[in-house]
């Protein structure tokens, strides 16, 4: 049986755990939307995964929340964007003023 050496690098190279790092599993990916979910209020009825023509997610009238699974592979920062987006539609339905000073504040609030 091969030993490992003390020090010795598990992976190829930096670039390629960076690479790994930058998809996420779904599950992880359906917490952050329950975290959210949770600091915003909102109970949505329904979160699938499907993917989408032309937008990363979307919101139905009967509170059922549809992301794009290529999120997995977007930055932390961009797929808060998206979740906050989705989840204050269940509060305020259009992206008039008032949703956009919210949105911004949520995301301000919690760094991200
Ligand atoms: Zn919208």
């Amino acid at each position: 049986m091969r030993s490992l050496a003390v020090g010795e690098n598990l992976f190829p190279s930096l670039a390629s755990l960076d690479e790994l790092e930058e998809v996420i599993p779904e599950v992880v990916f359906r917490e952050e939307v329950a975290t959210w979910a949770r600091r915003i209020g909102v109970e949505p009825k329904q979160v699938q995964l499907r993917a989408m023509k032309n937008k990363w997610a979307s919101c139905s009238s009967k509170g059922r929340l549809t992301f794009d699974p290529e999120l997995l592979k977007k930055p932390a920062a961009f797929r808060a964007e998206v979740i906050v987006h989705e989840l204050l539609h269940l509060k305020i339905p259009n992206h008039g003023p008032l949703f956009k000073a919210v949105l911004r504040s949520y995301l301000a609030r919690y760094g991200s």
